[in-house]
């Protein structure tokens, strides 16, 4: 856990609840205030000006919505955070939390296990990435892909308001719709961004449970192709002999967005699309929120330089897009000896990925989607090459290979 210390001060009208969350953040390092009657704490915090203020919703004299729009309206308090405990499920109150100026909302009873942890999310304010499924083409189970795992492209981003993005459903979405419905966090709100509908990153979405379960809310987004939009493009997939289930049994709310070179705004996090160099349209993504950003870009072909496709202007644009960027997690298929017989097949080669990420000045280079006949050696000696080649640039890019279930915080 990250170990920063702030000053939190709690309010709830529940003495045993309050003892509970001081000791709880107390153990994580952090120095605590905690007050049972809300009209004084209003007192205290204009005096002691916290980082955090932890708030029941329901109180007597004065309810926590209202304690937190007086708290908004003071312009000495405009860094404190403010975070909701409370035992209402209700979206619609998670919503009007965060609506009137919330940082989060966390339910009753509090999980002493996750609490001080949920709690810190919300202050540090970072995005959460997590891969659960880096390969790409087809699902490799098997001893050869233990260490980097063998599920197609999945990816996760969560934010500390709540937003939850998913990107590609290949393989890896089967692990995380388990790993979901484990954690029981009640209702399921979540963007699924689409690169493109080659098998390996949609054929997956129909064992996404919760589409099949009433309460969760899910919209599927990505690029129509021609007269086929992205429902279309879904449903098709799930039509008649190919699976037994259709689109309409979903029992979720279910959406679905055609998506072209855009940027679209979703509570305050920027979402910027780009048409790729491969086979049809497929989009890549750049996730903007609180001045960081996590680029996802696959599948895509970086042509070599003296190669008769090889288009400066295309590579431009992508290098703009990419710019400056916390995390490039990019196609990075084959190998520099392996490309020449894939020209055109639409994927990456690791010299060509290297100079894009240091042309671009990204932070952190993440290789993926990995060819399904590389075993994880293959990956390792791909960033072996990979660091060596940076590192004879003298390039500050750092560069990774992420294994499933992986997670960091930008
Ligand atoms: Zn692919
Ligand atoms: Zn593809």
């Amino acid at each position: 856990m990250d170990n920063k210390s702030f000053h939190f001060i709690l309010v709830d009208d529940d003495p045993n609840l309050l003892e509970v969350e001081t000791l709880l953040l107390e153990a994580e390092g952090q120095t605590v205030t905690s007050i049972t009657s809300s009209i004084q704490a209003l007192e205290v915090i204009r005096q002691q000006k916290p980082d955090c203020v932890i708030l029941d919703v329901m109180m007597p004299g004065m309810d926590g919505f209202e304690m937190c729009r007086i708290l908004r309206q003071d312009p000495t308090l405009k860094h404190l955070k403010i975070i909701f405990v409370s035992a209402k499920a209700f979206d619609y109150d998670r919503k009007r939390a965060l609506s009137i100026g919330g940082d989060g909302f966390i339910l009753k009873p509090i999980n002493p296990e996750s609490f001080a942890q949920e709690v810190l999310r919300i202050l540090l304010d970072r995005m959460e990435l997590t891969y659960w499924g880096v390969r790409g083409t087809l699902p490799m189970p098997g001893e050869k892909t233990l260490k980097y795992g063998g599920h197609t492209s999945c990816i996760t981003i969560a934010f500390p308001k709540g937003d939850f993005f998913i990107f590609d459903a290949g393989s890896g979405i089967k692990a995380l719709s388990s790993s979901l419905l484990s954690q029981k966090k009640g209702t399921i709100d979540a963007k699924i961004f689409i690169s493109h509908p080659h098998w390996d990153h949609i054929n997956a979405l129909p064992f996404f449970v919760p589409l099949y379960l009433p309460g969760h809310e899910i919209e599927i987004l990505g690029a129509s192709h021609g007269t086929l939009s992205m429902r279309e493009l879904i449903s098709s997939q799930m039509e008649g002999v190919y699976f037994p289930i259709q689109i309409k049994e979903f029992a979720a709310r279910v959406y679905f967005r055609d998506l072209k070179e855009e940027t679209l705004e979703i509570n305050g996090i920027h979402i910027k699309t780009l048409l790729l160099n491969h086979p049809g349209n497929c989009l890549g993504y750049r996730i903007e929120y609180q001045g960081r950003s996590i680029c996802y870009v696959t599948d895509n072909e970086l042509p070599l330089e003296d190669s008769p496709y090889y288009d400066p202007q295309n590579l431009n644009r992508l290098v703009e897009f990419v710019k400056g960027t916390d995390i490039l997690i990019t196609d990075t298929t084959y190998t520099d000896e392996e490309y020449p017989s894939k020209v055109l097949w639409g994927h990456s080669s690791v010299s060509q990925v290297v100079k894009l990420a240091h042309q671009a000045e990204v932070n952190s280079l993440h290789l993926f989607h990995h060819d399904p006949d590389q075993t994880d050696e293959d990956i390792d000696a791909k960033l072996e090459r990979a660091q060596s080649l940076l590192k004879e640039m003298d390039s500050s890019v750092h560069c990774m290979a992420p294994k499933e279930r992986q997670l960091f915080k930008v």
